[in-house]
């Protein structure tokens, strides 16, 4: 997993408020974020040297400590007293994802019965026919087996239990968030000017069993291979010879890629929703589902076992809400989807419009239970503000999730409720009814999710798609892949492990002067880029070269716009890189400015806007500090037709040229040439207080 640097706009003097916040210790996720899942994560070739050194480990103190199992108790020889030490590990280990659900005969049967292999052990026992594992209680079917071909395949673990030597599959969650805000993971260093130089990140190569499937990275010792991610490849075919179009063809096997923002409510049920489906599409398996029913039920939170799939740090844990975005990906049976999981919760805002600036589609999940859907939807309640805010942002394309509907006795008369309160507002937000999809559904007990649902109360009325045949059904966008190349930056980071942080750190300072390799990541929103490539990037107004491109774990010599990708760079002083830069075609760069003109559209706010009024500017992953500058015109809603010149103030509901100031240099396109990056939101004392698009860049 990457996590974002916070460079630009960063506020030093909030670091001990902010520590509170956001400044939960490694240690602390390093025990339960799924990042950590390395440790559980099995190597045929790890494990053997584990085995090994557990031995010896574990024979050193068996004397002292010596477990009371039936079956060992007579004075071990040393050969005895290495199967014992393997025996307790294999059931520690064990124990570790089943805790104390299954009887220690079962477990040291299993263990015995695998050559104390934990993997194929606990392989064992979760499989059905052995075992009464949990399920969780509020499923009302079992899980279907995964179908898709990355989900481990029942049939083949019994014809070649060898071959398939179950490691955890969890969906790579890579986060993405806004500049302006504190990061709290990886190994931040500042240099003389205050900026964050370096994050740790360590990324390990996909096991055979799970390709494309890396865990997100993690600081601390879980490996010592610190690689940089983006394999350096030679440059392909020069740019002159690349048809992007025909090349995106191929690429995808003619399954467009679609851009899926999660949006809704805290506790609308979001995560848990995706979560399952991630579930119950293979993405993740059932020994780690497993796994985080244990950790979810020791954390007295049984319920939120499938958010944790998305919900990654403890800190998103233990509060039970998303507060970043969430970024994974997987493919139905036409498209491949870029699942972000945008936090709910208003005090997070700023980082679900990053989600939502780079989304395709929206799915807006509401809980349908009696109270709950009217706090979501009232002022006050981020239903509203979510839904305005993905449409301010250019999505047109909507799925709506009525989910608990499990907590309405799957009622008609409640869905045709939500469906018209929703319906009436999210026309007024600007979304086509023809456009707007709504789905009833039970993210808990998985109903309605990948397949159509049986239950009765509910085809007794309910005949339409489920929520996957919904999202395979979005028309995806048209790409500006002809346009010039355009990324925003959403992180920047150098990779290195905890043990050779210090080491490598001094040299990585000493080397920064000369300008070595560093990876960003960001979504491409124009163009394309291949490796060889010279970008500019703005700001700074620097040039660098592109060594590796990767894109979902997979090095290529190329991507397009749409896609999400690490770019691993040389040239240039990682230092002068922020969140919020834009890399860009040298030779048609995006313009940087701190003053441009504006058409915004106000909303409900409370207080008159004037000249001087100070906002804050979110543009994809930037959050800049700015002020309205001046007031240029009042303008007719439709007709675009100047109604008052200088006007001394604006009101709610508004339409206006304005002129806004920003601290430092932002890069802009013009909305009529770059829809993607000419588009934004004001927000002012933690509400949004107006969508944007820009018309002049000024200076
Ligand atoms: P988020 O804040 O929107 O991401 O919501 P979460 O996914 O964290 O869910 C909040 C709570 O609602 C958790 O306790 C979930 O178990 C519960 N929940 C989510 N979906 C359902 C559902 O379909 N039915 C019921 N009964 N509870 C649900």
């Amino acid at each position: 997993m990457s996590r974002h640097r916070n460079v630009r706009g960063y506020n030093y003097d909030e670091d001990f408020e902010d520590d509170d916040m956001y400044g939960q210790s490694v240690e602390d996720d390093y025990c339960i974020s799924p990042a950590t899942a390395a440790q559980f994560i099995y190597s045929r070739q790890d494990s053997r040297q584990a085995r090994q050194v557990e031995t010896l480990e574990e024979a050193e103190y068996e004397e002292e400590e010596m477990p009371t199992s039936p079956t060992i108790t007579h004075t071990l020889d040393p050969l005895e007293q290495v199967w014992t030490g393997q025996l307790y590990s294999c059931l520690d280990q064990m124990r570790a994802v089943l805790g104390d659900s299954i009887p220690d005969s079962t477990l040291t049967r299993a263990a015995l019965k695998y050559d104390y292999d934990p993997h194929r052990a606990l392989d064992f026992i979760l499989t059905e026919e052995n075992t009464n594992v949990h399920t969780p209680p509020a499923r009302s079917n079992p899980h279907p087996e995964p179908t898709t071909a990355s989900a481990p395949h029942k049939a083949k673990v019994q014809e070649a239990p060898e071959s398939r030597v179950e490691a955890e599959v969890i969906p790579k969650v890579a986060r993405m968030t806004v500049s302006g805000k504190k990061q709290t993971m990886g190994f931040d260093v500042r240099s003389a000017e205050e900026n964050v130089v370096v994050a740790t990140s360590v990324r390990r190569g996909p096991s055979p069993e799970v390709p494309a499937m890396e865990t997100p990275s993690k600081p601390a010792a879980v490996s010592e291979d610190a690689t940089i991610p983006t394999p350096l490849r030679s440059a392909g075919k020069s740019k002159q010879q690349l048809n992007i179009r025909a090349e995106l063809e191929k690429r995808q096997g003619g399954k467009p890629l679609l851009n899926l923002v999660v949006i809704g409510h805290v506790d609308a049920g979001k995560s848990t929703l995706m979560g399952h489906v991630l579930y119950l599409l293979g993405n993740v398996n059932k020994r780690t589902m497993h796994k985080y029913e244990q950790e979810a039920k020791k954390a007295g939170k049984a319920s939120f076992a499938y958010a944790w799939v998305l919900d990654e740090t403890g800190e998103e844990r233990d509060r039970g809400v998303t507060m970043d975005v969430g970024m994974t990906k997987f493919e139905t049976d036409s498209t491949v989807i870029t699942l972000m999981d945008a936090p709910g919760h208003k005090d997070f805002i700023p980082n679900m419009i990053t989600g939502a600036a780079q989304a395709d589609v929206a799915m807006l999940v509401v809980d349908a239970s009696r109270g709950e859907f009217e706090a979501g939807f009232e002022a006050g309640g981020q239903t509203r503000e979510h839904g305005l805010l993905v449409r301010s942002l250019g999505v047109t394309q909507l799925a709506v999730a009525v989910n608990k509907m499990d907590q309405v006795n799957w009622q008609q008369e409640r869905f045709q409720e939500i469906v018209s309160k929703l319906g009436h507002f999210l026309k007024q937000a600007g979304f086509k009814d023809s456009d707007v999809f709504y789905i009833p559904t039970s993210g808990l007990s998985g109903e309605n999710l990948t397949t159509r649902s049986k239950v009765p109360d509910l085809t007794a009325w309910y005949t339409g798609p489920c929520l996957l045949e919904q999202m395979d059904a979005f028309k995806p966008p048209q790409r500006s892949v002809e346009k010039p190349f355009r990324l925003c930056v959403s992180d920047v980071f150098k990779v290195l492990t905890t043990r050779t942080a210090a080491k490598d750190l001094a040299k990585m300072l000493e080397e920064r002067d000369q300008g070595s390799g560093f990876c960003v990541t960001g979504k491409i929103e124009a163009g394309f880029i291949q490796t060889g490539d010279k970008a500019l990037v703005m700001p700074p107004n620097e040039t660098c070269t592109v060594k590796g491109i990767t894109l979902h774990d997979e090095a290529l010599d190329w991507a397009a716009a749409g896609d999400h990708v690490s770019l691993t760079v040389t040239g240039m002083d990682i230092i002068k890189i922020n969140v919020g830069c834009i890399f860009c075609d040298p030779k048609e760069p995006i313009r940087a400015c701190t003053r441009f003109r504006a058409r915004i559209l106000l909303f409900n706010i409370e207080v008159p806007v004037t000249q001087g009024f100070p906002v804050l500017l979110h543009y994809q992953t930037v959050s800049e500090p700015a002020t309205i500058r001046k007031i240029v015109s009042i303008l007719h809603k439709s007709s675009g037709e100047i109604l008052k010149k200088k006007p001394k103030c604006l009101s709610k509901g508004q339409n206006a040229v304005v002129e806004i100031q920003t601290q430092r240099p932002v890069a802009l396109e013009l909305y009529k040439n770059y829809k993607e990056l000419g588009r934004f939101m004001l927000r002012y004392v933690g509400s949004t207080i107006a969508a944007g698009v820009v018309t002049e860049i000024k200076e």
